[in-house]
């Protein structure tokens, strides 16, 4: 897009004026540019309006005509207002009816001509024809003397629709987008290669602008309604293919920095695999062969490790790091929560320490803070939270990072990694197995190894839902596994906003667990314990000293106890699912067959229904992940927003999935040849705007 029309302020475009320009600031326009990306949210047909007498019962349909009457009525004993529009197009009248919005009469006045959008109902008490808050236009102000010229725009053809904002109605902005377009369209200058346009069939930039505004006549209005006309494909590709050139860019600069050469030849390793209670499978030991690859490289690796929970990603990581300290270089590994960086802490340092490695815990709350060892290279291993690097901890030589991912440590955190002059080796790991597809969007700078193996002998862990009238026999399995002697977690959610309130919940189930099971021992772990009594709790539960252990979410993932074969999920229609699935991969880590209970509460929603029962169908994490990204919405499921990526703001990665995979084969392509950009300037431009605020792409270039 051509620069000029970002420079453009909105105010001085024709029929705008600075009150107009301010409730456009609103919407997010600020500028002419701001104005044209500014697209309809729905389309309707206009060109052919059903008349009155012919509208379909039960229907959603388009009417225009002319207001007859617009009056509130009020129901006093009923304790409400009805504002009620009749509106006749010649062939029949329609009333509109709106509900305790009595001032929505000043909108309307006798005579206008207006257009209005709804089902369409039959009153049951005087068989006339209505709507229930429809969608409304004013059309044309027939009221008043002033004659509009643009009564076009807004009628007899396919008319977008634009979310409003008070003050400001459809039809203004509207008349102000159809002013925009008539005025400033040829100075769209395309960034796009013609060449890839081409390739893929897509329109050219200021046609493909100038229809999602202004559809031509008998065009697919479902498409363009879906948001995949052919025009639209086009602005969504815009943003995937420069999201992708950035990605791509990022990436290259990436694999041409110097970095470290490890020697993977190491005894410790050695030791490590031997003192290992099981064989590694095959997965686990294709992925370490990537990792190990990577190492020996004289550039720095930056790759992501993905696997469902359970599938034994923190001991591919531990060999890692063994290789690193063999080398003589420190490692780190991040988590994104104090507590999920005790819970490794506490998972790995025996093992490390039994290898004669040092190993730390550096969190916000650690009082201890050994930053003299660190410095001076005495401790291998540093575990502790994303400010580790943020804060700017001294380390020695910094040789391995490994990031705990969980979607909070996205594309502009590894680069400032990097920025600090820190040439690490770099592991992400997720147990989110994000479709393969869409991983690349989020973690398109990375190379990408998979686990998609769990160790032998796992059984799938059963999975079933109870409500509160079912207590005694949630009682009954937990008894028969307490007395088979497995243990047991019973998980309460975090329900208020306040971490105090949870924790009353959960102590109170700890005392009710404590006299319906006197015979067993109960414990309670919660994010308020300080991190020694945690350890100290989780050593005994580990060792079984602990039958049934009661927590609040914080234990939510990281805990690893085979011997637990019973996980209760209290309140489990307030979990996501996503946190289902992970609280679920805590049992079945043994050879013992497993039991998740979930015990909802009704009435809940839909969205909890469908979540609940996804969970008691399936145990596999793809499945799950996609079902959940279904039900949350990309950017949600995703937090983009908390990992600083560029939004996406016509694109939708789950829907244009297709088109993400054409745009990075062709950004990469581009990169291959010509890693500038220098043979296409106004892309350059483009790419440079696009990334603006969050990385300086060609900083090195
Ligand atoms: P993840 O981090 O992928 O959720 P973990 O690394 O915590 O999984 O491993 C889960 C459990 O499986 C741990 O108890 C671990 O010791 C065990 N484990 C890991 N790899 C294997 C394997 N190859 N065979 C048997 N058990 C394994
Ligand atoms: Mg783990």
């Amino acid at each position: 897009m051509d620069k000029d029309l970002s420079d453009l302020q909105i105010q001085y475009t024709k029929g705008v004026g600075p009150q107009r320009s301010r409730l456009l600031n609103r919407l997010g326009i600020r500028t002419v540019r701001d104005a044209l990306y500014y697209l309809p949210h729905r389309y309707e047909d206009r060109s052919n309006l059903r008349k009155i007498s012919n509208l379909r019962y039960n229907n959603v349909e388009t009417i225009a005509g002319r207001v007859v009457a617009a009056e509130v009525i009020r129901l006093p004993k009923r304790k409400m207002t009805i504002f009620e529009l009749i509106v006749n197009d010649g062939s029949g009248f329609i009333r509109g009816k709106w509900f305790n919005q009595p001032f929505m009469q000043k909108n309307f006045k006798v005579g206008q001509q207006v257009v209005l959008c709804g089902t369409v109902k039959i009153n049951s008490y005087h068989g006339g024809i209505e709507m229930d808050n429809p969608e409304y236009e004013i059309i044309s102000d027939v009221a008043s003397t002033r004659f509009r010229d643009d009564s076009f725009i807004h009628t007899n053809r396919v008319v977008p629709v634009y979310r409003v904002t008070s003050g400001l109605s459809v039809r203004q902005i509207r008349s102000i987008m159809f002013n925009i377009l008539n005025t400033c369209i040829q100075d769209v200058h395309d960034p796009m290669p013609v060449e890839i346009l081409k390739r893929n069939n897509l329109p050219i930039l200021s046609e493909s602008l100038s229809q999602v505004h202004f559809p031509d006549a008998g065009v697919d209005l479902g498409l363009f309604n879906r948001g995949v006309s052919n025009f639209h494909k086009r602005l969504s590709f815009d943003e995937l293919f420069l999201f992708e050139l950035g990605l791509a860019i990022m990436k290259r600069s990436a694999a041409l920095d110097k970095g470290i050469a490890f020697h993977p030849e190491s005894m410790r390793l050695k030791r490590l695999i031997r003192m290992l209670p099981f064989r590694l499978t095959m997965a686990q030991e294709r992925v370490f062969s990537d990792i190990l690859k990577d190492m020996k490289l004289p550039h720095p690796m930056n790759r992501l490790m993905q696997g469902d929970v359970g599938c034994g990603k923190t001991i591919v990581a531990l060999m890692a790091m063994t290789v690193a300290a063999e080398n003589g270089y420190q490692s780190a590994l991040m988590a994104p929560t104090e507590i999920l960086a005790e819970q490794h802490y506490i998972n790995i340092h025996r093992m490390i320490e039994d290898m004669g490695l040092k190993i730390c815990l550096l969190t916000g709350s650690t009082k201890e803070r050994p930053l003299h060892e660190i410095a001076s290279g005495e401790i291998d291993i540093i575990v502790g939270t994303h400010a580790l690097i943020q804060e700017g901890v001294t380390f020695k030589n910094l040789g391995l990072v490994i990031i705990d991912e969980q979607h909070r440590f996205g594309v502009m955190q590894r680069a400032l990694l990097r920025k600090k002059a820190l040439n690490p080796d770099v592991l992400v790991m997720t147990a989110t197995p994000i479709p393969r597809t869409l991983s690349l969007t989020l973690y398109g700078d990375l190379d990408y190894s998979i686990i998609d193996e769990l160790p032998p002998e796992r059984r799938p862990v059963e999975t079933m839902l109870f409500n509160v009238h079912q207590k005694d026999k949630i009682y009954r399995l937990i008894r028969e596994e307490v007395h088979k002697g497995r243990q047991v977690y019973v998980v309460y959610p975090l329900i208020e906003e306040s971490e105090k309130v949870d924790l009353r919940s959960a102590i109170q189930g700890k005392n009710a667990f404590e006299k319906v099971f006197p015979e067993f021992s109960v414990g309670l772990i919660h994010g308020r314990m300080k991190p020694q009594e945690r350890e100290e709790l989780m050593t005994s539960f580990k060792n079984g000293v602990i039958d049934i252990l009661v927590s609040t979410t914080v234990i939510e993932v990281g805990v690893d106890v085979p011997n637990a074969t019973l996980m209760l999920i209290i309140h489990a229609e307030r979990f996501g699912l996503s946190q289902l699935h992970q609280l679920r991969g805590r049992v079945g880590r043994g050879a013992h067959k497993s039991y998740c209970i979930l015990l909802a509460y009704e009435p809940y929603g839909d969205d909890a229904r469908k979540r609940l029962d996804i969970m008691i169908r399936s145990n596999d994490g793809f499945r799950i992940a996609e079902e959940d990204l279904d039900i949350r919405g990309p950017g949600e499921f995703f937090g983009t927003r908390q990992s600083g990526m560029p939004d996406l703001k016509i694109a939708n990665i789950v829907r244009d999935a297709q088109l993400l995979n054409t745009a990075r084969r062709e950004a990469f392509s581009i990169i291959d040849t010509d890693p500038d950009v220098r043979s296409f300037p106004l892309l350059r431009k483009s790419l440079e705007t696009f990334w603006k605020g969050k990385i300086d792409l060609f900083q090195t270039g």
